[in-house]
């Protein structure tokens, strides 16, 4: 071994052994300055090599990753990160500055104020026009309400940055993005509206709700569990619906159909159904009627008669995660979507995919792919990233609507069978994805490639071919849950 001469400080942050005939590569913690009295490096070089930093020797995964927490003192720290197999050695010095002086506060730019107009606006809404509660940003956008239909007039008040601020009634604002409207002119009938009469049908495989309206008007659904309701409030709109009819003697899913004044100007359509039998939902118009489609449970749950929609996460120029080693998140994806597809059609599953190979379809065009294809049922599958590389998050299950908990729940419960720990069942998740209201759907975090332990699962196909059995079985479960 040569030994190190530190070059000055600034210059280079790392400083490379001569001797390279073992692949070492820093992946992360070797700022030039840091802030924090330690720093969580992580490396990586060949399976089964032995490593040691900062002169602890450290556990190398199956990956080749390593890491360590090393405590910094106030200066320039040298960290030796050494790796060898064999007579095969490698090593290099991380040049790490610990600055105690704190960091100069960096003058935190003011968020967009949100503008109210001085006169309001009329938009009118695209397709694919959402609504969100309000002006917040993340990176999924802000919470969202839900999608609404195209050609329905609201009032602009204001605007923050990408989002229009509308007034739903006199109480009641949410935000639409610009992209979905375009300028309208103010309706001619005032504020609100009366509703008119409804019709409530079996349509064989749905339910059918048709609410007459003058004009479309803006709505917001939301499902319920115990008792099984689908609530869906119409903005803008006083109850005069003296012929609520019902044009079948059964109806498959809904037990009886409501309506309560919730606001002098909302109206709330209450659909209650039969115990077990939510089972996805759409709401829109036909012509001025906002129409609710309420799916029956299939008739048959067996695996045989379903069609199983899949999605892999990311695909073509869009990898989605890359761990310490090297995984490529979109082919993990995949990998486990395979197996997954393979065991479901072994049941005599039909099955769909957003991707099968290396593409990379936008969220619409994979909704699309699913309800096209008649899809009773479906799973996403992404791996996770962040957090700490030495900790093990774990694995989690994430849905929007409150209906498909149920399946999040049944899925979650097998996945944790496979040892990982429970990162969380997550809820109102934004995903575009997990707005679908059409059947049950969850989207599944397997684990986090971040995690020098989770990576060294993920990369083992066995352990791959595992998570994609208790998905299996976690949908099997539910199914027959269902089916009670
Ligand atoms: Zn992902």
């Amino acid at each position: 071994m040569k030994k190190f001469f530190a070059l000055a400080f600034g210059v280079s942050a790392l400083l490379a052994n001569a001797d390279e005939s073992l692949s070492l590569k820093i992946y992360s913690g070797a700022p030039d300055t840091i802030r924090t009295a330690s720093t969580t490096i992580v490396a990586v070089t060949e399976p089964g090599a032995e490593a040691s930093i900062g002169g602890e020797s450290v556990h190398v995964y199956r990956t080749g990753s390593f890491g360590a927490k090393v405590d910094l003192r106030p200066g320039l720290n040298q960290v030796d990160v050494r790796v060898s197999s064999g007579a095969r050695k490698a090593g290099k010095v991380l040049n790490i500055f610990y600055d105690t002086i704190p960091a100069p506060k960096r003058e935190a730019k003011p968020a967009a104020a949100e503008a109210r107009f001085i006169e309001p606006r009329y938009i009118e809404t695209l397709p694919g026009a959402y609504l969100q509660y309000g002006n917040g940003q993340d990176r999924l956008g802000g919470s969202k309400m839900g999608f609404i239909d195209g050609g329905i007039v609201l009032k602009a008040l204001g605007e923050k940055g990408s989002l229009y601020c509308v007034a739903l009634g006199h109480n009641r604002l949410a935000y639409l993005p610009k992209e979905y409207s375009r300028t309208a002119v103010a309706p001619g009938d005032g504020e609100s509206v009366n509703t008119g009469s409804w019709s409530v049908k079996d349509e064989g495989r749905t339910d059918r709700v048709s609410v007459s309206l003058p004009r479309r008007l803006a709505y917001h659904y939301a499902t319920e569990l115990e008792p099984s309701t689908i609530t869906v409030d119409i903005f803008g709109a006083t109850d005069n619906s003296n012929w609520i009819t019902q044009r079948t003697l059964t109806l498959g899913a809904i037990e009886y159909v409501d309506f309560r004044q919730v606001d002098s100007d909302v109206y709330r359509v209450i659909l209650r159904l039969k115990p077990g039998m939510q089972w996805g939902f759409h709401v829109g118009y036909e012509g001025t009627n906002l129409v609710i489609d309420v799916r029956h449970r299939p008739q048959s749950l067996a695996l045989k008669n379903l069609t199983i929609g899949l999605d892999a996460g990311h695909g073509g120029q869009y990898p989605g995660a890359i761990s310490p080693s090297g995984l490529v998140e979109k082919e993990v994806n995949l990998d486990i979507v395979n197996h997954v597809k393979a065991m479901l059609e072994a049941k005599g599953a039909r099955v769909v995919m957003t991707r099968d190979g290396d593409t990379g379809p936008s969220m619409s065009e994979r909704k699309r792919i699913w309800r096209e294809g008649g899809v009773d049922l479906a799973v996403s599958v992404h791996n996770n990233s962040g957090g700490g590389a030495l900790s093990s998050p774990g694995t989690a299950v994430l849905y929007k609507h409150l209906f498909c908990r149920p399946l999040a729940e049944a899925v979650t419960a097998r996945l944790l069978e496979t040892g990982l720990p429970l990162f969380g069942i997550v809820q109102n998740f934004n995903f575009s994805l997990n707005g679908l209201t059409e059947f049950p759907e969850v989207l599944v975090e397997g684990m986090f490639m971040s995690s020098l332990q989770e990576e060294e699962k993920l990369a083992d196909p066995a352990f791959r071919r595992l998570v994609a059995q208790k998905i299996v079985a976690g949908i099997e479960d539910y199914l027959k849950a269902a089916g009670k």
